[in-house]
């Protein structure tokens, strides 16, 4: 279901009315501290940004793609980093979870991620794996009914902010249909983030490694629990 065009115009005007008297004041802010006040995030929350793509029967606003495009126009007339602050939590983080997770893991996972509650990183790129990500050699070993994650994975968005990742792993061996999907907690033990990437622009955007070493994560956090689908599960976010 899409927001029918009365609606959807209503929260346009609120996001053009958000961005130019609350983000637009904070791009100096964001430019020298390098990061996105708390309460802006809190407002953002409340204005539903995190939920823009998340069907309204797990909290969200529930755009089409097109609808979802608007929005990004409008948050692209100021800094960059307000978007992403809510970007992978509608996008890239949380597709993998909607398009081809199981019934728990949708009602576990998606409401908390449309309210903001909870911010989801996608970890699909490595130090050696970037435009070939069939080549990934973060490994999953199965252990009793869990997986033991191992690997490092490079440039992950918001992942100094993210509870938890939609991270892909090794399990089958070799090529596209020897990876896997998880839902990967971030407080897990042996789970660690690399300092912050320093780029050229993007002041406020995060970025860094997220470090796997031996991370037990239950075979129940597999998207959609079934192994050797994660490649198709991150080419469909
Ligand atoms: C700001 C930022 C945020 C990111 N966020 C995330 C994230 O949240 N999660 C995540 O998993 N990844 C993320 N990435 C990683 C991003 O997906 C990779 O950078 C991208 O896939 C390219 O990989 P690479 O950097 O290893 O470059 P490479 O794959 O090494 O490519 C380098 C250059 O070679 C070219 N090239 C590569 N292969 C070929 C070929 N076969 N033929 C011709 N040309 C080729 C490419 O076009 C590119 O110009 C992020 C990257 C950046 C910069």
């Amino acid at each position: 279901m899409s927001l029918d065009q009365e609606t959807f115009k209503l929260l346009k005007d609120s996001v053009q009315r958000f961005v130019r008297e609350r983000l637009m004041p904070a791009e100096d802010y964001v430019e020298e501290h390098d990061e996105v006040p708390a309460d802006i995030v809190s407002d953002m929350k409340e204005l539903g940004l995190f939920g823009l793509s998340i069907p309204e029967e797990f909290g969200g606003i529930g755009l089409t793609m097109a609808q979802e495009c608007e929005v990004a126009y409008e948050l692209g007339h100021t800094a960059l980093a307000f978007r992403s602050v809510v970007g992978t939590n509608i996008g890239i983080g949380s597709q993998g979870i909607l398009i081809d997770g199981t019934a728990e893991q949708k009602a576990e996972y998606l409401p908390r991620i449309a309210s903001g509650d909870l911010v989801v990183s996608f970890a699909l790129t490595e130090p050696d794996a970037g435009s070939d990500a069939a080549s990934i050699k973060t490994k999953g070993v199965k252990d009793g009914s869990d997986y033991l994650l191992s690997g490092t994975k490079r440039f992950i968005t918001n992942a100094p902010r993210a509870g938890a990742f939609t991270l892909m792993a090794r399990t089958e061996g070799a090529g596209a249909g020897g990876i896997t999907a998880f839902i990967v907690p971030a407080g897990l033990p042996g789970l660690s983030l690399g300092k912050p990437d320093r780029k050229m622009g993007q002041r406020g955007t995060k970025t860094c490694d997220v470090n796997l070493d031996n991370v037990r994560v239950p075979a129940a956090n597999i998207i959609g629990g079934e192994p050797g689908k994660g490649f198709k599960t991150a080419m469909k976010v």
